[in-house]
């Protein structure tokens, strides 16, 4: 496959995991990374980072578990190797709980994070408010240092890093033989894709290096994610909002709603405040569109998409870019056909 070149577009972690895997599998292609924003000004950068997931009813659970499980295997055996500092992953043990007994109580994944099972009374005596919960250890990948890690990874197996936007994925057809889209919100416009929606996300860092365990309520909205850098507490999820500036409302709400779960956050000191905006879409789109034709020449470009995340992207990006790495090959085992 002497002289293919990849153009990877996207410098968060959707766009690092699949450039890393398409550079480290494919060593005879020549592959470049184009973003916009970098580390430490991407969406990823701020995410809390925990491995979880909802179940999709539009993915088939096979593909969930699939993803889950490569990113998974892929940040454990970081987290249990001397890079983990550096690439900011640990391994991260707690408790989720509900306020009502939730109807699937053995989750998809359950059998996929260590040592899953469901908390006893006296375990959920010091939740007064909530009735069943589930104990486990999952990962927590803080992206400001996981994507320098990264990119280090990916320049090591050869690949390019350019820094620019992007206007139009065919501008792209005349430089590249496989375009790979990863660019998140940015899809709507360079995939006219408005489906994509921002979902603000508003979290505070805290300095309370007494929490070692993570607390979740079962409702995605109230969560303690002690790290390696400060508390991550939150959040917010406003659907179609496109305000990125830190509201004292919602810094309120969050304190209320995180002392109530863990009350000595009372007396621990904010650290930082950041909002960001997840790429919302109803599943994350892994797939070939067409081929795009360049006029000159009558060569044809596949562009592959791997986006529309939502509030999974660093629980998922591992798994679904092996899947886009997948698309690549076939696309160009039909590139060689034809040559
Ligand atoms: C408050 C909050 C908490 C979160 N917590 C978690 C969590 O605990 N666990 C979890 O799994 N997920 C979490 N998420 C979700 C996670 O952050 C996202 O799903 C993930 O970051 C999406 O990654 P991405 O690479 O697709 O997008 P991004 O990180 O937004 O990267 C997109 C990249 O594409 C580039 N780009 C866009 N348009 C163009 C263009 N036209 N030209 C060139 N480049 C372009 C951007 O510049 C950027 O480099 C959280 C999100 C928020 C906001």
């Amino acid at each position: 496959m002497g002289g293919v070149r990849v153009v990877v577009v996207g410098a968060g972690v959707v766009g690092f995991s699949t450039a890393v895997c398409i550079a480290e599998n494919l060593p005879h292609v020549s592959v470049t990374l184009l973003g916009e924003k970098f580390s430490p000004e991407t969406t990823s950068d701020g995410a809390a980072g925990i491995l979880f997931a909802n179940h999709n009813p539009d993915v088939p659970v096979e593909q969930q578990r699939r993803w889950f499980k490569s990113s998974f295997d892929h940040l454990r055996l970081i987290a249990q190797s001397e890079d983990a500092p550096e690439a900011g992953v640990m391994l991260s043990s707690g408790w989720q709980i509900f306020r009502d007994v939730p109807e699937d109580k053995t989750p998809y994944w359950s059998d996929l994070v260590l040592g899953f099972r469901i908390m006893t009374e006296r375990e959920m005596v010091r939740f007064p408010e909530h009735r069943f919960g589930q104990a486990f250890t999952t990962i927590k990948c803080e992206c400001s240092r996981y994507l320098p890690w990264l990119e280090k990874r990916f320049r090591r197996a050869g690949g390019q890093v350019d820094q620019c936007r992007v206007d139009n994925l065919q501008d792209l057809s005349g430089s590249f033989d496989v375009i790979v889209n990863c660019s998140g919100l940015g899809s709507r416009s360079l995939a006219a894709d408005v489906s994509v929606q921002p979902v603000r996300g508003q979290v505070l860092k805290m300095e309370a290096p007494w929490l070692q365990h993570f607390i979740r309520d079962g409702d995605g909205l109230t969560y303690i994610y002690p790290g390696m850098q400060g508390v991550t507490v939150g959040g917010t999820r406003q659907g179609g909002d496109w305000n990125l500036r830190v509201e004292d409302n919602d810094t309120r709400g969050i304190l209320k709603r995180c002392s109530s779960l863990e009350p000595s956050l009372t007396r621990a000191r904010i650290l930082s405040s950041w909002v960001g905006l997840r790429p919302g879409r109803r599943t994350p789109r892994v797939e070939v569109e067409r081929e795009v034709e360049v006029k000159k020449g009558g060569r044809s470009v596949t562009v592959v998409h791997n986006y529309g995340h939502g509030g999974v992207g660093v629980t998922l990006a591992w798994g679904t870019a092996m899947e886009a790495l997948g698309l690549v090959k076939k696309s160009l085992q039909g590139h060689r056909a034809k040559l």
